[in-house]
């Protein structure tokens, strides 16, 4: 990377999701030293890995989309991923199953596609192809140009202001969708996608829709070895950076002189002085806790805790003895609702007797996360976060888990509760306690168009100089590709306050 320093800089990246993890690869090839604290005794955020029994399970994210955004992190050091991890590509992307048998494989190969469509809904085939080329057009603008460029003033808003209307960025990713589909089923397939970076389909903005152009371009990959080698790649390339890790290691405090960001306290009791401190931790947290003896951290506290947030997921990570063949790597589990039970996980006080579940069963492609002869697996319901419904999760999650599995059996895996060697299981209550969500939340900030863009808290805070964010509550948003791209943001920006120029094509 071509670049100018003016003089040793240091930064601290306080998490290691993968927005903190992309941020501190940045910085550090950028030459700036930079530190990176995490709380837990295992980097990777919410891509955190349990091992039980001889199974690996990967916590958190499985559908790797766009590694084109992971590739650009290695090649700022002229590096390459594939050095660092074996990425291969999935078909079909997911199996969608419904109540009534019926079955869609859902993938980026055209005729496979087209073909499925037609015996569903012969007449949604031209629709689809008009859905397509709506949704590559805001993939375009959504993605391509916006989806790392930070959105600091109001102005930036306006300027894309007619983008948005153009592109009808004021209707739902559901009403879109019916606009060009008719089959109820096939409605369900080219609208889920929001709910993969927290968003309701039936509130979130129709820009969602990239998200199924993005997985058609670069399609659905999965990382040998799990998840959890992308986040051991990622951290290795930090680390031959020269960048330094302190696992076990929760910031306290972030220090501040003068409304300026001066370093950052651990619990352990230690100090530390950085010039620049990004914040890859919970946005409500990072102000209410980390900022909380001083002025700007109550108010922008108070300030987030009045928006809307995703709601939380229930996963069960479980291994069974045997094999299942016909299971796809990912199977999404529509139920007999979709609009009713979306509007139950979004604001309901209770759960749903219903549920609609993802399947992941990574032993489909690598067999090596489970014991010879055997097979892990996760399954995750959306629930409403604990601001909705106030269920005491130690007592409701083991009986919530026996309900899905029994749902399983009937409906995916005949035999599971007999075969069962492990499980454990991760509730809104985790998601509070472990990772700091405000309300357990596994998302952070609803994506709605009035919490999107300028909308979304910024990548550089407005009052307290040198104090960034990075991840999932920050533009773009969640989802691998969404913090990755978050994490360009803030870099370009830490690195131009630094007085750092990098080549316009790696930055
Ligand atoms: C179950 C599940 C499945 C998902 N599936 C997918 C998927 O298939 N594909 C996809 O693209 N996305 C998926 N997502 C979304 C995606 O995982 C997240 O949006 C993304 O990983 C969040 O990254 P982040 O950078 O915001 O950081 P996070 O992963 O939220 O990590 C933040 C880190 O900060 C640390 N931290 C917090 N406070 C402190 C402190 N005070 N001091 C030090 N460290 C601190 C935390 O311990 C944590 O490690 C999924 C999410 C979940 C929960």
């Amino acid at each position: 990377m071509n670049r100018t320093v003016p003089r040793n800089r240091k930064a601290a990246v306080i998490g290691s999701g993968f927005g903190g993890l992309a941020l501190a690869i940045r910085l550090q090839s950028a030459g700036i030293a930079t530190t990176l604290y995490e709380a837990r005794e295992r980097p990777g955020g919410r891509a955190y890995v349990y091992e039980d029994a001889g199974f690996t399970f990967d916590a958190g994210p499985t559908v790797i989309t766009d590694p084109t955004c992971l590739e650009a992190l290695f090649a700022l050091s002229g590096r390459k991923l594939a050095d660092y991890v074996n990425l291969v590509p999935i078909q079909p992307f997911y199996r969608l199953q419904w109540p009534d048998g019926s079955t869609f494989d859902y993938t980026n190969d055209d005729d496979w596609l087209l073909q499925q469509i037609g015996a569903m809904s012969p007449a949604d085939v031209e629709g689809y192809r008009r859905f397509l080329d709506y949704a590559e057009r805001v993939f375009e603008k959504g993605y391509l140009e916006l989806g790392h460029v930070p959105f600091l003033d109001f102005k930036s808003m306006l300027k894309v202001a007619p983008d948005l209307i153009g592109l009808q960025a004021y209707r739902s990713v559901y009403a879109m969708v019916a606009h060009f589909i008719k089959d109820d089923r096939l409605r369900q397939a080219m609208s889920f996608h929001s709910l993969l970076v927290g968003g309701n389909p039936f509130a979130s903005s129709s820009i969602y829709t990239l998200i199924h152009s993005l997985e058609r371009r670069w399609g659905v990959h999965f990382p040998i070895g799990g998840t959890g080698a992308l986040v051991r790649g990622l951290v290795r390339l930090f680390e031959d950076l020269g960048g330094t890790v302190r696992l076990a290691t929760p910031v306290e405090r972030i220090l501040v002189e003068d409304d300026a960001v001066a370093g950052v306290a651990t619990a352990a009791g230690g100090e530390e002085r950085f010039d620049l401190v990004a914040s890859n931790g919970d946005v409500v947290m990072t102000y209410d806790r980390l900022l909380g003896h001083h002025a700007r951290g109550r108010q922008m506290a108070a300030k987030l805790k009045r928006r809307r947030f995703s709601p939380s997921l229930f996963v069960a990570y479980f291994g069974l003895e045997g094999r299942w063949d016909d299971v796809a790597h990912h199977t999404i589990v529509f139920g007999p609702r979709y609009r009713g039970l979306l509007k139950d996980i979004f604001g309901g006080e209770h759960l749903a007797d219903d549920f609609s579940l993802y399947l992941h069963a990574p032993s489909v492609t690598d067999p090596s996360l489970a014991p010879d002869g055997a097979m892990s697996f996760y399954v995750l319901s959306p629930v409403p976060h604990l601001g909705h419904a106030a269920i005491d999760w130690d007592e409701e999650g083991p009986r919530y888990r026996d309900r899905i599995f029994d749902y399983l059996e009937r409906h995916c895996l005949p035999g599971l509760n007999e075969r069962l060697v492990t499980s454990r299981i991760f509730t809104p209550a985790d998601f509070k306690s472990e990772l700091s969500a405000h309300l357990g939340s596994a998302f952070s900030l609803e994506p709605v168009l009035t919490q999107s863009a300028w909308f979304r808290p910024h990548n550089r805070d407005d009052r307290l100089k040198g104090l960034y964010l990075v991840g999932a509550g920050t533009h773009p948003g969640a989802g691998i590709p969404g913090v990755v791209g978050s994490a360009r943001a803030t870099a370009s920006l830490m690195l131009a306050d630094a007085g750092i120029t990098v080549d316009a094509e790696v930055a």
